[in-house]
């Protein structure tokens, strides 16, 4: 992003305040002839309260108010659909400046207070899995951080909630998109107040990113798309596999609890014959053995694209379970949230633009 004064010199460019830091809030304030403190409470009314507007910012002057609405926008991000499940589940595809458009989702569970909100990293995605209707439609860009961060702020304005909890399970690989990723970490922390334990990233399995962000100084939970207990299978269906294999893959996931003491999640799609049956769950079983981690179950989403990938029998799903529960682990089977919403991965972006 241009410095803030070059901004404000240019009248025609107005500057955009999501996605600012605390800091670069302060210097526009300073820009503007104000007290820094102001920055804060801009940043209060952007990231907490949430406001479309400048005029809600009743506790700044008017006449910085209208300087501001003149020189700075809070949002150029359009809801273009918006899908309610009946479970509560909502889903959004917003329109980006350039016309790409990506999804977020914000799932409540059970009668907790935490919401959670799904947030896409890239449009579209480069690992090819066989299984994803993103992969399959490929890779167009990498999302900046001010437009990973506007997925949680455009949920919270149009429903006037806070969000708690953030995923980054929606469309693209986080890892492919790592910078702009931990800068938007940090602004999630920072600015939206979300502790860093509520925030999850999840990868195919980026070996050397793993092994990176186990060093950072903000670290998020990791969950990883395992999907398959050994490297025959697992290069089946995903493509990673060619280059990070499941054994180096699991050299860097011990080194990321043992450097963090953080519990990583393993994710599990069951496909229907493929990767449902016993042997596969007693060879899983045997992998998380050494690992400090837990498993959620995916119970396989069908896409139109891949029809010989099939649901797995209800029957499989809980002997899978079962036999992986010797391994000591938590196991947990994942809830079907939004089904009724085709709220799995990059599914409704698929159907608006086809
Ligand atoms: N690229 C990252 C983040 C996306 S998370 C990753 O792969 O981890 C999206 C999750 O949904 C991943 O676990 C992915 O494997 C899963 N997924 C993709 N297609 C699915 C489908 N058809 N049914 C169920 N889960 C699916
Ligand atoms: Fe990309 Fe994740 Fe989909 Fe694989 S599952 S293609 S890594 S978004």
């Amino acid at each position: 992003m241009k410095p803030v004064n070059e901004i404000l010199n240019n009248n025609k460019e107005k500057l955009r305040l999501t996605g600012l830091s605390k800091e670069e809030l302060e210097n526009m304030a300073l820009a503007f002839g104000e007290k820094k403190f102001r920055a804060s409470q801009i940043a209060s009314w952007l990231y907490i309260k949430s406001v479309s507007s400048f005029e809600e910012m009743t506790d700044i002057k008017k006449d910085f108010r209208e300087k501001l609405s003149q020189n700075a926008i809070i949002t150029d991000i359009k809801i273009k659909t918006k899908q309610i499940s009946t479970d509560g589940t909502l889903k959004y595809l917003l329109e980006f400046k350039d016309g790409n458009t990506a999804e977020c989702v914000l799932m409540r569970f059970d009668n907790r207070a935490n919401l959670t909100a799904c947030v896409s990293s890239q449009i579209g995605c480069a690992m090819g899995c066989k299984f994803c209707a993103t992969g399959q439609r490929g890779f167009i860009r990498n999302l900046e951080p001010y437009e990973i961060l506007e997925q949680i702020l455009t949920i919270q304005r149009d429903t006037g909630l806070k969000v708690t909890n953030v995923v980054f399970m929606g469309q693209g690989e986080p890892f492919n998109n790592y910078q702009n990723m931990m800068k938007a970490i940090k602004l999630i922390n920072d600015c939206l107040m979300i502790g860093i334990r509520r925030i999850t990233v999840s990868t195919c399995g980026i070996v050397p990113k793993i092994v990176q962000i186990a060093e950072e100084e903000l670290v998020p939970t990791l969950a990883i798309s395992l999907h398959a207990p050994n490297s025959i299978l697992r290069k089946q269906i995903m493509p990673v596999e060619i280059r990070h294999n499941i054994e180096d893959l699991k050299k860097a996931l011990k080194f990321y609890t043992e450097k963090t003491g953080k519990r990583v999640t393993l994710e599990y799609i069951l496909i229907g014959k493929l990767n449902d049956t016993k042997e596969c769950a007693a060879e899983l079983a045997h992998f998380m053995k050494d690992l400090k981690c837990n498993v959620n179950l995916i119970p396989y989403n069908p896409v139109s694209f891949c029809p010989e990938f099939k649901k797995p029998d209800k029957k499989n799903i809980m002997k899978f379970k079962y036999i992986l529960e010797t391994s000591g682990k938590k196991v947990t089977v994942r809830l079907e949230r939004g089904a009724d919403i085709d709220a799995a991965c990059g599914q409704l972006r698929g159907k608006v633009e086809r």
